[in-house]
């Protein structure tokens, strides 16, 4: 197991590198009259069909959350991505229509913090408009720190939003900012909270990533606070992203630690999964109170089942949440590709797909030099 203990206390002397190199650019658009059509929906070397695709639409955040963007790294002299490199809202959804014919039924946005970038409902807008092969609607879902959410909810659920995931770390106000690195108030998240699900957005999910030592004093709060309000906590284990948020395995506090906890306090009964490839597993309170989620990427992988493609802010492919390269789609986006030269493209990214870093954690194989989660999203 990796216990790299890159200290978050003091300023590194070489700066980590959060932006990672790409691959080659793509060979220009060819005529794909003459290739082969992909076979629909698309499949990766271990069988995964392309199910689900997250867009990343910015790299930067009014938070620095400690595991996610630790301060000392993302300060005043960290160069954020240029407005002008970011793909346009054009070229996001010409590319969402493509995975849409490839396979993909939920497309989700995040970030950095998704609500950051202006206008984004009316991307939303736009990939709402989206139909899969069937003619059927795809689900628009957003991840966001939910500071912005009071202000912006009503005008992404008018866009088409189908749902909305807010992270939410403490309800104690000085855990929250040390969490969160920010002086915003845990009020306002929870405002935003209930501003979406009076629009129409519930059930919300919560996210709360679980640092032992630093805010496992909340799981019982934070299950007790959302108890009969239709909202669904997930709770996240800590988990080795990127390079720069000092990951450590003691500070992982495990799932089965997580729901041993709870059910101490409230009993739980194991549901089933939603739908195949669900991140979280499902647990609901035996009092009919309502339910949680558990996320263990570190202790029990999933990668098994993981349809997920991953779009970053500039443009890059990335086929695994720990890949440290990305496939460039924007130089064929900005060529004025047809939507079938891009379907190509993409086939000869997720055809050859192998990966499932959680299953090998800590083995020697392992790449050294991971995407930050604040550039690719969660
Ligand atoms: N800013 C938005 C937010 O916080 O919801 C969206 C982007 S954020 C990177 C997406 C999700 O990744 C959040 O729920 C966050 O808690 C989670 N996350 C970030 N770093 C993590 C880590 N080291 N381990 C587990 N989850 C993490
Ligand atoms: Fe920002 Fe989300 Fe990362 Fe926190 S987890 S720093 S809110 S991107
Ligand atoms: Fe998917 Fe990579 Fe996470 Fe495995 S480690 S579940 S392949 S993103």
């Amino acid at each position: 197991m990796s216990t790299r203990t890159n200290s978050s206390a003091s300023a590194p002397a070489v700066r980590p590198r959060v932006v990672p190199a790409g691959l080659p650019d793509p060979a220009p658009a060819q005529n794909t009259s003459s290739l082969p059509v992909p076979t629909l929906p698309l499949r990766d070397t271990r069988a995964r069909p392309l199910r689900d695709l997250r867009i990343s639409v910015t790299d930067r955040c009014n938070f620095r959350c400690t595991y996610c963007m630790p301060r000392e790294v993302f300060d005043q002299n960290h160069e954020f991505l240029p407005h002008a490199q970011l793909l346009t809202f054009e070229e996001i959804t010409q590319f969402a229509r493509v995975a849409v014919a490839a396979g993909v039924r939920k497309l989700r946005l995040t970030g950095g913090e998704p609500l950051l970038r202006k206008n984004i409902e009316r991307l939303v807008e736009m990939l709402a408009r989206l139909e899969t092969p069937e003619g059927k609607p795809v689900q628009v879902a957003l991840t966001t720190n939910g500071t912005l959410l009071r202000k912006k909810a009503q005008a992404l659920r008018d866009a088409g939003l189908s749902r909305v995931t807010v992270s939410l770390d403490a309800l104690d106000p000085v855990i929250f900012a040390r969490m969160s690195d920010s002086t915003i108030q845990v009020a306002d998240v929870l405002s935003g909270i209930d501003t979406a699900a009076a629009v129409g957005l519930a059930p919300v999910k919560v996210n709360m990533v679980v640092r032992k030592g630093v805010n496992d004093s909340q799981i019982l709060p934070m299950a007790d606070y959302f108890r009969h309000t239709g909202h669904v906590v997930r709770f996240i284990e800590f988990m080795d992203v990127g390079n720069t948020n000092g990951w450590n395995l003691a500070e992982v506090l495990t799932g089965r630690q997580i729901l041993d906890r709870i059910h101490d306090r409230f009993p739980l009964k194991q549901l089933d999964a939603a739908y195949r490839g669900e991140v979280a597993a499902r647990w609901g309170f035996a009092d009919g109170a309502g339910e949680i989620g558990i996320i263990t990427s570190v202790s029990q992988p999933f990668c098994g089942d993981c349809t997920r493609l991953r779009l970053s802010p500039e443009g890059r492919l990335f086929l695994c949440l720990f890949a440290s390269r990305g496939h460039d789609i924007r130089t064929l986006l900005r060529s004025g590709a047809t939507d079938a030269q891009v379907l190509h493209q993409l086939a000869g990214v997720w055809s050859p797909r192998d990966d499932h870093y959680s299953e090998l954690r800590g083995q020697a194989t392992v790449m050294p030099d991971k995407i930050e989660m604040s550039y690719i999203g969660g």
